[in-house]
């Protein structure tokens, strides 16, 4: 199978790392030079949107699929008449906007934080009047990590918060005060077959994923249960293929939907060692009609997210049991350069997971 992927990146290049053993040969749409997928499949260095690179990029491909959701409509659409396409470009719409997203959850059934769209600073007022402060007011589109937002607190933040974010469509969400977050990861087969990741617990720093560890501690059947059946909800209704995550709060009243990820997704990059088929490859599985693997977890698993810089690599291989993976990338503040992983009895991985947030925080 010759497999085409949007996007370069860390997960472009763990997507091929699993999928190289399978016997997939990879090709890669991606616009900037040197980036973590180069050596791993051929690369049609161009823009997403750039239709003649587009027609390239899809030639001799037996599917082609995308590691980030900020993919042009009119790419896939482009792309859509020439080569089979997993997951549906529907997924990805939804996942751009969260307005629509939040529509799709509340369609299918899943609870989220209350939400206004906004486009006008007296729209603003009115909602932070109804849903009440405090209240999160968010670009709709093009925030990841933190970024596009603010937390309104008192009545002043409402015109601060406009001032810094108008001029884009926006969306005013109530705050959830949640006990912890947590992730459902799913995968869908072109059949219809769905198997789901245990929940996951997922710690932010500064807005950007810091850890995970999975099993989640204290997660009842009936919980796991109902964040399956949450993804199969969202699966189903767009008919999707491959690996889907979405981001929970987990709150006194029971999981809200916070947003979803219609890709691999590094709350799931303990898969890589902790679950007997990682998440790369049962997303290529899923893409190319192959049959899923296992999302069984032996024991516990723990990951930790490397941020801004990458320590001094014998320092992480020693602490006991961690799997290093690295990107390739140049270190940037704020830029995810690689992660660690770890398996074992959960006080071994906190223990493990303990001395590598030390040694990624510098400490
Ligand atoms: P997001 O970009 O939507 O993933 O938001 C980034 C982080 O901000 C989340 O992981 C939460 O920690 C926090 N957050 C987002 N939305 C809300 C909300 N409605 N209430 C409370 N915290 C939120």
């Amino acid at each position: 199978m010759k497999v085409g992927i949007l996007g370069g990146g860390q997960l472009g290049r763990m997507l091929a790392l699993d999928g190289i053993p399978l016997g997939m040969t990879f090709r890669f749409l991606e616009p900037t030079a040197g980036s973590p997928s180069d050596g791993l499949g051929d690369v049609v260095r161009a823009a997403y949107d750039d239709a003649h690179a587009l027609d390239r990029f899809a030639e001799g491909l037996d599917v082609v699929t995308y590691e980030f959701e900020n993919v042009p409509a009119a790419s896939t659409d482009r792309l859509a008449g020439r080569v089979e396409l997993h997951p549906n470009p529907s997924a990805l719409a939804a996942a751009q906007d969260r307005v629509v997203e939040k529509e799709g959850f509340a369609a299918v059934g899943i609870p989220t934080a209350p939400f206004r769209p906004i486009d006008s600073l007296d729209g603003l007022r009115a909602a932070a009047d109804e849903l009440g402060l405090p209240a999160v007011l968010k670009t709709r589109r093009f925030g990841y990590d933190g970024k596009g937002q603010a937390v309104l607190r008192e009545r002043e933040h409402v015109d601060q918060a406009w001032e810094v974010l108008a001029g884009q469509p926006l969306i005013l969400e109530g705050f959830v005060r949640f006990r912890r977050e947590l992730s459902i990861l799913a995968v869908r087969g072109r059949d219809g077959a769905c198997a789901f990741y245990p929940l996951t617990e997922n710690v932010h720093r500064r807005g950007i994923l810091w850890t995970s560890r999975a099993p989640a501690d204290g997660v009842t059947d009936a919980v796991q249960r109902t964040a399956e059946g949450y993804a199969r909800g969202v699966l189903e209704a767009h008919d999707y293929v491959g690996v889907l995550a979405i981001e929970l709060f987990d709150t006194e009243d029971g999981l809200l939907a916070n947003e979803m990820a219609p890709r691999v997704h590094n709350s799931g990059h303990w898969t890589l060692d902790g679950a007997d088929v990682s998440q790369f490859e049962n997303h290529l599985r899923a893409v190319c009609g192959l049959p899923l693997g296992s999302t069984g977890v032996t024991d516990h698993a723990g990951m930790v997210n490397l941020i801004g810089s990458v320590p001094p690599v014998e320092e992480l291989l020693a602490v006991a049991g961690a799997r290093v993976h690295l990107y390739g990338k140049s270190p940037r503040p704020g830029r995810k350069v690689g992660h660690v992983n770890v398996r074992g009895p959960a006080a071994t991985v906190a223990e493990a997971m303990g001395a590598l947030e030390a040694l990624a925080l510098g400490d």
